[in-house]
Formats: structure tokens, C-alpha cells, sequence
């Protein structure tokens, strides 16, 4: 897809999103919050559900977890406009709670189809919730900073997803905060390997295609990038064509 094609793409799906009446949470909500974000970022950031300000306004994190999330990134030299962000539901449990099982289901259609336009490298789901979406079965406190590669069923295709704690939980408890800072730091290295393996991945299933004109080397993964850069740097010129080949089948 083009940059053009994946914003359209992304478009469609939240005009969905506000209209969306799947769930309960369609009944207390003032705006749905489809998510906002670079159309050709590499990095997807899927929190929990709005809170009251994210309900007000129909944007993702823009409270004081958003603070603390704006914060995280700009550690690693990063805007929020950089990425994507957005949530696991899509419209405000009230008073916050969490949010239940079948709300999650209703609404995970939508966070799949976020995945395939956006094709991002690098998943961070932020807290418990996103986190068991991506890694089932394991505790936060034990996976926190640690990556899984992504299982193809959620939608992200090569993708690599990396754990971190809700910058909710951080702004509660000050141990979490330090460990939130430590995570993110690693996040550039999780993205140059994340283009690595994915670069990786797709060569060998173009290869895999019989007939097929011999592709483009896939791209390589950009150590000379600086591990801070923008996740939205353009991506190398070479890795349209093998995204095109995989798409053959
Ligand atoms: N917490 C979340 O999980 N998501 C938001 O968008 C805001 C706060
Ligand atoms: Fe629809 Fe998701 Fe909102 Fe439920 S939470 S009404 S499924 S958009």
C-alpha cells in the first residue's frame, strides 16, 4: 500500500469507529477514539481504552497519562506524531473501569484492520490489557521491556511487539516510572532489529515464490541509522518492492 492508500485506509476505518455501536461502551461515550498517528509510521502504540479528557476531545492519551506518554517519547528524541496511537477499545469504560472481555472482542476487528493498513514494524502495547493481546499468558511485571514476535492472528504481520507498563500505572508509582524510562530507551534497537527480521522474512518468502522475476534485495537493517531516529523516516527506497512481491500471494 502507498502512504496515501494506508491513510485512506485508516480514515475508513475510524469514520467506522465513531459511528460504532458493537459494544455497550457505545452507550456511554461522548467520542469514539479511533487512534491518530503518522500514516507511515513504523511504530504502532496501543494503550487501553480513553479516559474522560480522550472521551471529551476523541483523541488518544492526550490526559495526564498522555503527558507522561508524550514525555516517554521525546526520552528517545521522539513526537507523538511520529507514531500511531491507539487503544484496545476504542470508546471510554465508564468511570474507567477496565474494560470486559466481550468489549474487547467487539472491538479487536478494528485494532486487526489498524494493523494490516498500517503494517508497522514495531507493536508497544502499553499496559496489562494491550499486553494480553500480544503476549498471552504472561505477567507484565516479568515481560515489561521484553520483545515477542508478533502472532500473525492480531493482524501485524513480521511484526515485532515490545511490552510496557500503562504510563498510567507509572504516574501511580514512581519504581514503574523509572522502569517505563528504561524501557522506552530500548525501543530504537527494538525497531532496527524489528526491520531486520521483518527485511529478513519477507526475502526469504519472495524467494519462495517459483515464477517470480527475481525480486530486489530486501532491505538490510540500516545500521547506519542512528538509533534515535524518527520512526517515520521514509523507509528504504527498496522496501516497497518486496512488500509488493509478499502481496502476490
Ligand atoms: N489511557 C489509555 O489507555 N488510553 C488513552 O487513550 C488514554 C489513557
Ligand atoms: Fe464499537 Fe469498540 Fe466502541 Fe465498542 S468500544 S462501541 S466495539 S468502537
Amino acid at each position: 500500500m502507498t502512504e496515501a492508500e494506508r491513510r485512506a485506509a485508516l480514515e475508513a476505518i475510524a469514520d467506522e469507529v465513531r459511528v460504532c455501536t458493537r459494544c455497550r461502551l457505545h452507550e456511554t461515550r461522548t467520542k469514539a477514539v479511533p487512534g491518530e498517528g503518522d500514516a507511515s509510521t513504523e511504530v504502532m502504540f496501543v494503550g487501553e481504552g480513553p479516559g474522560m479528557n480522550e472521551d471529551r476531545e476523541g483523541r488518544p492519551f492526550v490526559g495526564r497519562a498522555g503527558g507522561l506518554l508524550v514525555n516517554l517519547l521525546g526520552h528517545i528524541g521522539w513526537f507523538r506524531d511520529d507514531v500511531f496511537i491507539t487503544n484496545i477499545v476504542k470508546c471510554r469504560p465508564p468511570g474507567n473501569r477496565d474494560p470486559e472481555p466481550d468489549e474487547i472482542a467487539a472491538c479487536a476487528p478494528y485494532l486487526e484492520r489498524q494493523l494490516q493498513a498500517l503494517d508497522p514494524s514495531v507493536v508497544v502495547t502499553l499496559g496489562r490489557y494491550s499486553m494480553g493481546r500480544f503476549m498471552p499468558g504472561v505477567r507484565i511485571s516479568q515481560a515489561h521491556g521484553t520483545t515477542r514476535v508478533a502472532d500473525p492472528a492480531t493482524g501485524a504481520r513480521d511484526a515485532t511487539v515490545f511490552a510496557m507498563y500503562h504510563p498510567a500505572a507509572a504516574l501511580r508509582t514512581p519504581a514503574i516510572e523509572r522502569e517505563s524510562y528504561e524501557d522506552v530507551a530500548l525501543i530504537p534497537t527494538v525497531l532496527t532489529e524489528a526491520r531486520a527480521r521483518r527485511a529478513e522474512h519477507r526475502r526469504s518468502a519472495t524467494t519462495a515464490v517459483a515464477e517470480a522475476p527475481t525480486p530486489d534485495p530486501a532491505p538490510t537493517a540500516a545500521p547506519s541509522i542512528p538509533a534515535a531516529e524518527s520512526p517515520s523516516s521514509p523507509t528504504p527506497p527498496d522496501a516497497e518492492p518486496a512488500a509488493d512481491q509478499l502481496s502476490l500471494f
